[in-house]
């Protein structure tokens, strides 16, 4: 289920600090420590899946819950009518810096780039 060596699921654990907005049994949801935007919030499933290349219908049910948790965060970060990003990275190529699957809710002000 965990993976030692990660740094979420370190945080999962509560073996690292985090500035945690949400825990339900299958997700957590921190605040990023380097924001992009005044909210920066990443959306983690408790279960150690390393990234989408790594989610299988067993887990289907667990991105369910996240996109639930979104839409109830970005209600109370009063940012459901301005509006907001969601960004997924997969792989070297897409930027992924930590192997643990997480979707980043990015919002409070306008993006800047039609993409990333
Ligand atoms: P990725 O590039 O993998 O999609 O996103 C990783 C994100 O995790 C980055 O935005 C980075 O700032 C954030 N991050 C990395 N380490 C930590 C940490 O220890 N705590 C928190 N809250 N965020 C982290
Ligand atoms: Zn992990």
């Amino acid at each position: 289920m965990e993976n030692v060596d990660c740094i979420f699921c370190k945080i999962i654990k509560g073996d690292l600090p985090s500035d945690k907005v949400h825990e339900d049994d299958t997700i957590i949801a921190f605040r990023d420590i380097n924001p992009v935007a005044p909210t920066h919030i990443l959306i983690v499933p408790k279960k150690h899946i390393t990234d989408n290349n790594d989610f299988y219908p067993e887990d289907e049910e667990i991105a369910g819950r996240m996109f639930s948790v979104v839409r109830e965060l970005a209600k109370k970060e009063g940012i459901t009518e301005s509006g907001y990003r969601l960004i997924m990275n997969t792989g070297k190529d897409g930027g992924q810096e930590v192997p643990h699957m997480h979707l980043h809710l990015i919002g409070g002000q306008k993006m800047q780039h039609k993409i990333g």
